[in-house]
């Protein structure tokens, strides 16, 4: 047997002893096929969602619009959802009524790829009519029935035919490709959101430098200028540092690998991950190691690196530690020096070896990287030049934390007073 879930095979003997059909579908029966690890299991059947509501003792009926019904069970939860096709398709995307069938091979026939459309009953028998295991030993992604319609019914089709080849590793079948190309425009027809959930599970996967060609190659992406107005071309002329992207282990190292390669302000690259529905902690997060080597970089002449080190612990205080301890780990994976042109190739050449030789010791040299480190507080300083609280307050302070971090005063409650005193 494929799928070794008791709790799963409790619900299908349960359903099939009621004399409803019941079969594991999806996403879990394609990764038991391919011997890979099951996240989670869902169920298809005939009964409707009041026949399962009234048949298990637990349930929550998490997308009855869909025909969804969540099962609970000791082992865990399970989607148990009835049979159905949909109804028309409206504006590109699923639509959000549902029709119920009696029949398993019409709802499979409703799914994205072949791989996907498979089942397996309670005996562990595939049910498999549109040739997914074929498909899948012979590395191939097809979509199911024809192509040309299946992503003009929901375009987000697109974005999963391309995060399914890159993460699986599969070809992308000759038709369901062309098909992919002519309908690439109907792509801004999709929630930001979707787009986001997508592109991060190919950021994410193992194979991102393949997405990223895929996406490039299906000029996807151009079709979301509007949102997202980013040269992605620029992708193509640093094919090696895509590669080095899936040794990147953190999500946001890689987000700011790639952004970085675009050669857009810091600030395109947080705007536009705001409008790919990234959280605001996000984006800061990514758009500040790109900040930080903007800032660097714009303080470094060709020939006179010398004032790096000051230019390095300046902008990892304003930057943050976490961001220069990020660009580092991005510039350790950048292959340097590949007889490119322009600002980033530049920095590559400059600045990058010295960060990379030096970075690391300097950081370590830097004694506070933030107020809450520094060794006194605004109402020290108001208390010592006897001043009320204000504006003046938080310059002062950043003015001091620069210096301690310089190493020019000490990071110590006298000196800093003294120093505060000093600069009135
Ligand atoms: P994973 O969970 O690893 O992303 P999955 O195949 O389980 O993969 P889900 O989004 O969980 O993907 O969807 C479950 C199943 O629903 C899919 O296997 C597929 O059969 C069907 N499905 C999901 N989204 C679509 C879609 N946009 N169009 C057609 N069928 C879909
Ligand atoms: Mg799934």
């Amino acid at each position: 047997k494929l799928i070794n879930d008791p709790g799963a095979s409790q619900v299908l003997a349960k359903l099939t002893e009621a004399g409803y059909e019941a079969y594991l579908v999806g996403g879990c029966v394609r990764d038991a096929v391919l011997q890979r690890p099951i996240k989670d299991v869902d169920i298809a059947t005939s009964a409707l969602p009041e026949q399962v509501m009234q048949l298990f003792h637990r349930t929550v009926p998490t997308g009855l619009q869909h025909g969804t019904v969540t099962v609970l069970m000791a082992q865990g939860t399970y989607e148990v959802t009835t049979f159905r096709k949909e109804a028309a398709y409206e504006g590109f995307r699923r639509p959000a009524s549902v029709e119920y069938i009696s029949d398993l091979t019409e709802d499979l026939k409703r799914r994205d790829f072949t791989m996907n459309a498979m089942a397996m009953d309670e005996a562990g028998d595939l049910l498999d009519p549109f040739g997914g295991q074929e498909d899948l030993t012979a590395g191939v992604l097809r979509c199911v029935g024809v192509a040309e319609e299946r992503f003009g019914e929901d375009a987000l089709r697109m974005l999963r035919c391309i995060r399914f080849a890159s993460t699986y590793d599969l070809e992308i079948e000759a038709s369901t490709w062309q098909a992919l190309l002519a309908n690439a425009p109907l792509l801004r027809h999709i929630a930001m959101e979707r787009v986001r959930s997508e592109l991060q599970r190919m950021v994410e996967g193992p194979a991102p430098a393949r997405a990223v060609r895929l996406l490039l190659a299906s000029g996807l992406l151009g079709h979301l200028k509007k949102q997202l107005p980013l040269p992605f071309e620029a992708w193509l002329a640093w094919d090696v540092a895509l590669d080095a992207v899936s040794a990147l282990d953190e999500q946001h190292d890689r987000w700011a690998m790639l952004l970085m390669l675009l050669e857009v302000p810091a600030d395109v690259v947080r705007a536009a991950l705001q409008e790919l529905t990234f959280s605001r902690a996000d984006g800061l997060a990514v758009a500040g190691v790109l900040a930080l080597r903007e800032a660097v970089a714009a303080q470094i002449i060709e020939e006179d690196p010398a004032p790096l080190e000051r230019v390095w612990k300046l902008g990892a205080v304003r930057s943050g530690e976490a961001a220069a301890r990020a660009l580092l780990r991005l510039l350790r994976e950048l292959p340097q020096g590949d007889g490119k042109r322009g600002e980033l190739a530049r920095f590559m050449g400059v600045a990058a070896p010295a960060l990379l030789r030096r970075g690391e010791v300097w950081l370590k040299e830097v004694p506070c990287f933030s107020l809450k480190a520094l060794a006194i507080s605004g109402e020290d300083v108001a208390t010592a030049l006897d001043r009320q609280p204000g504006p003046w307050m938080g310059q002062l302070l950043q003015g001091l934390l620069e210096r301690a971090a310089l190493g020019e005063i000490p990071n110590e409650r006298e000196a800093l007073i003294y120093a505060a005193q000093a600069a009135k």
